[in-house]
């Protein structure tokens, strides 16, 4: 059955935030996405079928089928920062933007069903921290309420399998940093109640409740989780909240695999071993989260894929791959993959970071602790230089043919793709 996807309408422009300047998220990468105000290159977007991601072997050939067994799974995006350029820069959710990495219309285009979408606050606006966070979810209500036919902002499995089988792009929502609850064991249950299912404990600054990542490294910031942090571990256990590490100081962490009864998430992390970035999870975390039933989305970030990537080489690379596949139809877009994939592999690059070096981190998680706490966790549009081959968020097939060329099964794929993080999703938060 063929969907036909109507372009939403940009609801959430000229938002309440028009007091708040331009800017790129307060990261330690560097330099905003650019202009996101043009706009109007929208066209339909069409997808092929309805996901039921219940046929774990349906291709008996995968090395043709690597695009169309994308297009036929559940795929899930644990981390985004779309709703900043949004809501600071005047971006369209709903529209393809020339100047985000991520939208509705990459989305679709790349096979997405599902993102989490990460409720984030700059540091800028840290006097009202909670009440930025309220209208941000508000703004992201109205466009869901705007747009029922096509978008479903969901908050548990069920409504999250009901949506998908009614062909609707998935909304959920994730808080990256413990700050945002100002201290308030209630501003967390808040936060839980208007849909929010996972905490990212910290960012990369420490707070009530635990020692940051880079505190802890860079600082040399002593101190785990707080009193009130292990309130809140206990409280978002009993809620039905997942954890989320990523960027949690590793004393805070042992602290947390020892508190937490259920699955801890790393929502956008990396391996230590192959990266040494603070960001990144030691094997002995990556044992501890799996110990957990929990999972780990692979960021593309390439700092935390590659420590001797360039971002000037990566995106001279990738400049070269967008402009070279745009001139392919997308009508068919397992055709459109294709080509795509045929004209990168003709004009493959020594300079940049390689996807293959993504591909290495989810082998080495794999073979570390087998396939089942693997995920995607892209980081789009927070402020991030992707992979090569990962230039926007059309090009998450790229990823589903790289890991039939590693001898990836189909059932592995659909577990990494989606599967894995609805096994915990749906363990933790139901
Ligand atoms: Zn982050």
């Amino acid at each position: 059955m063929k969907i036909i996807l109507i372009l939403l309408v940009p609801a959430l422009l000229m938002c309440n935030f028009a007091c708040f300047t331009p800017g790129a998220k307060d990261n330690e990468s560097g330099s905003s996405s650019g202009n996101t105000r043009q706009t109007d290159t929208t066209k339909p977007v069409k997808t092929d079928s309805i996901k039921t991601n219940t046929t774990l072997n349906k291709y008996t050939d995968l090395n043709k089928d690597a695009f169309a067994l994308h297009y036929d799974a559940i795929v899930i995006d644990t981390h985004n920062d779309i709703l900043m350029p949004v809501f600071l820069e005047g971006a369209d959710l709903n529209r393809n933007n020339p100047g985000t990495q991520s939208d509705l219309v990459k989305w679709k285009k790349g096979g997405l069903d599902v993102q989490m979408f990460s409720i984030y606050v700059p540091e800028r606006y840290k006097s009202n921290h909670f009440s930025y966070v309220m209208k941000l979810i508000d703004k992201l209500e109205e466009n869901q309420a705007e747009h029922p036919e096509t978008f479903a902002l969901c908050k548990n499995s069920e409504e999250l399998q009901a949506a998908l089988n009614s062909g609707k792009f998935c909304g959920l929502m994730g808080a990256e940093g413990g700050n945002m609850i100002e201290g308030s064991m209630e501003n967390l249950e808040t936060l839980y109640s208007r849909g929010v299912r996972y905490l990212g404990l910290t960012w990369n600054t420490s707070n009530a409740i635990a020692v940051s990542a880079r505190d802890e490294t860079e600082r040399g910031k002593k101190g785990g989780l707080t009193d009130f942090g292990r309130d809140v571990v206990k409280r978002m256990n009993e809620l039905g909240m997942m954890i989320d590490v990523s960027h949690l100081g590793e004393t805070a962490f042992w602290e947390v695999a020892e508190l937490s009864n259920a699955p801890i998430i790393a929502s956008h992390s990396n391996t230590y071993s192959l990266c040494p970035h603070y960001r990144n999870l030691t094997d002995e975390q990556i044992k501890a989260i799996a110990k957990s039933g929990g999972y780990i989305g692979i960021n593309f970030f390439y700092k935390f894929i590659d420590p001797n990537g360039n971002p000037g080489n990566i995106k001279s690379v990738q400049s070269k791959y967008r402009n070279g596949s745009s001139q392919f139809n997308d009508d068919d877009l397992v055709k459109f993959n294709e080509e795509r994939y045929e004209y990168i592999q003709n004009n493959l690059s020594s300079s940049g970071t390689s996807i293959d070096m993504l591909i290495d981190h989810i082998d080495h998680i794999k073979n570390l602790v087998g396939v089942d706490y693997i995920g995607l966790g892209s980081d789009f549009d927070g402020s991030i230089t992707t992979v090569n081959e990962l230039y926007d968020a059309t090009c998450y097939p790229i990823i589903t043919k790289k890991l039939v060329e590693r001898g990836y099964t189909e059932e592995d794929i659909r577990k990494i793709l989606g599967g894995n993080f609805m096994r915990v999703f749906k363990q933790v938060c139901n």
